[in-house]
């Protein structure tokens, strides 16, 4: 099915039910308010000329309109855009450019400046005409600019050379139902529906096409395994414009009927643990940096969170001590670790809620299914016996249609069988179960000698002072790389770096130690909340000189 078809099935059933709680903007829309908003907006579409496969973004944090854009979108088979919302003006260029966006929603006020002002005066080219036509030499592909203002999405207040959501809204009443019906009924479940941008990890964010079939299916099978039903209300600290939120939670909740709940904006901890308490969420999805904080923020002032049953933790690697404080002090017992990639639609292996303590806490757990997994030598290529590491590919109706605009790097992930080439690296336990072991990117090659980040980020995690570590290499004119980390400490507990590299003294072979350690108070993260870590070798290397 398309998108569009499934999630009207779904809302059809239970019209009144809640779909959407927006706890930061005041707003609760039931199924059939969601779906009649969606439409409006959809007909508004139409009504400025968008239709399928057209590309149009949307820059903005987490609110009730960034949802109905994904829906609207979908609607009339539109490519929806995202846009993190953390990017400054030259990073909005790059995308619009890679993704040759056609239409631009966005709310006028950024978490850090006033970015539409930056827009005019650091991307000139963006100039703007009456009646909210745009025209750039540089952008040629944009023609509408779209303010909207989430605390009020129709305001009165004008500004030159945007259009108003009012306004979109208003040029859809040309548009009958009946046309609308048409568009969706033209659709294929192959068509692409979604540009997203990876996380910019380990560089520049690549644009990632995505269809109907991709995302739904994805979506939909994972809401099976959480269990998910028309019951459950899910805690929403990712953002939207990331394939965690859009696909994990917003398509997989609306795609069982279950209700999502917005705290904030952007992450906040205690803004989560209020919602958890005050709407009864029985799930809680997060990147590990996000529970970190949700568990400080607890033991910090403890909310009422026994409604809470499970959740998914994904997006980086997530270590045991952090899962097992999770299931306890944060009352999910059920939480399962997900592993995937924007690639992928995302998710690939989850684990069960069934599987024993082990197997949840130590892997990534087994693929989705109709998903097909191997794990191949890096070098020759050939697929490895259970138990050896190598390079993790995938297969299925999970893997995107390419890179957008980039045939070349398209290429070089997925090959001609089908295979999609993850660049992590893993082994699959005899039962199927994987265990990512680390990145090939990351992998710290000193002397000739491999060696995995992810194991020496777990000895310092054991270690009871440290919150957070990261490991990766830095040049070094001897070994070729050294191994440096960057670790923060729990609020309280002084150590002393020399302590640090006893103790992994202790844990870890002798050319494992991190040469070179520093104890920080914060990492260079990606708004997802993933640390990154090419940012770090950077400032080390420009230090180390
Ligand atoms: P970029 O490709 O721009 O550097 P990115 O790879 O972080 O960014 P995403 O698609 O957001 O982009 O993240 C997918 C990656 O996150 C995976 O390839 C993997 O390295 C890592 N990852 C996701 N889930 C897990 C997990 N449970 N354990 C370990 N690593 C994970």
């Amino acid at each position: 099915a398309t998108l569009p078809a499934h999630l009207r099935s779904v809302a059809a059933a239970q019209a009144g039910a809640p779909a959407v709680i927006s706890r930061h903007q005041g707003r609760r829309l039931s199924y059939g308010e969601l779906m009649a908003a969606a439409d409006r907006l959809a007909r508004g579409l139409l009504g400025l000329g968008f239709g399928r496969g057209d590309r149009v973004g949307v820059w903005s944090t987490n609110n009730v309109e960034w949802l109905l854009l994904q829906l609207a979108t979908a609607r009339i088979g539109a490519v929806l855009v995202n846009i993190n919302p953390a990017y400054r003006p030259r990073e909005l260029a790059y995308a619009l450019e890679r993704a040759r966006v056609q239409g631009l929603f966005l709310i006028p006020a950024f978490r850090h400046s006033d970015y539409v002002s930056m827009l005019t005066g650091e991307v000139p080219e963006l100039v703007t005409a009456p009646g909210g036509h745009w025209r750039s030499a540089r952008f040629p592909a944009l023609r509408r600019v779209v303010l909207f203002d989430p605390r009020d999405p129709d305001p009165a207040r004008p500004a030159a050379g945007f259009n108003l959501w009012n306004e979109v809204l208003e040029a859809g009443r040309g548009v009958d139902a009946a046309e609308l019906e048409a568009a969706t009924a033209a659709l294929d479940r192959d068509d692409p529906i979604n540009i997203q941008f990876t996380s910019g990890t380990t560089g520049f964010p690549k644009a990632v096409l995505l269809s109907h079939h991709n995302l739904l299916n994805n979506a939909w099978f994972s809401a099976r395994l959480l269990g998910f039903t028309p019951a459950d209300r899910l805690c929403v600290p990712v953002p939207f414009y990331h394939c965690f939120g859009m696909v994990l939670a917003n398509l997989l909740c609306l795609s069982a009927g279950a209700a999502l709940v917005l705290p904030a904006e952007h992450f906040d901890a205690g803004a989560c643990l209020d919602a958890i308490a005050a709407e009864r969420c029985t799930a809680v999805h997060g990147v590990p940096t996000m529970f970190i904080a949700l568990l400080e923020a607890q033991a910090d002032r403890p909310r009422a969170v026994e409604s809470l049953r499970t959740g998914i933790m994904a997006g980086a690697p997530c270590p045991v001590p952090l899962l097992k404080r999770v299931m306890g002090a944060l009352h999910c017992p059920e939480i399962l670790i997900g592993y995937g990639q924007t690639e992928a639609s995302p998710l690939t292996h989850l684990t069960r809620r069934d599987d024993d303590l082990g197997l949840r806490t130590e892997t990534v757990g087994r693929n989705l299914p109709h998903q097909e997994v191997k794990v191949v030598d890096v070098k020759s290529g050939a697929t490895l016996p259970r138990g050896e590491s190598g390079e993790v590919c995938f297969r299925g109706y999970h893997v995107m249609k390419g890179y957008y605009g980039d045939e070349a790097a398209t290429r070089r992930t997925v090959d001609a069988n089908g295979w999609l080439h993850s660049g992590d690296l893993g082994s699959m336990d005899a039962d199927g179960s994987l265990r990512i072991t680390g990145r090939l990117k990351e992998l710290i090659i000193r002397g000739g000698e491999n060696i995995y980040p992810r194991e020496i980020e777990e000895v310092l995690f054991a270690h009871p002072a440290v919150a957070q570590a990261a490991v990766f290499g830095v040049r070094d004119d001897y070994w070729g790389e050294e191994v440096a980390a960057w670790v923060q400490l729990k609020p309280g507990r002084p150590e002393a770096v020399e302590a640090l590299r006893e103790w992994c003294a202790a844990h870890l072979a002798h050319y494992k130690v991190p040469r070179h350690l520093r104890i920080v108070t914060e990492f260079p993260m990606t708004v997802t909340g993933k640390l990154q870590k090419f940012r770090m070798r950077e400032a080390m290397e420009k230090t180390l000189g």
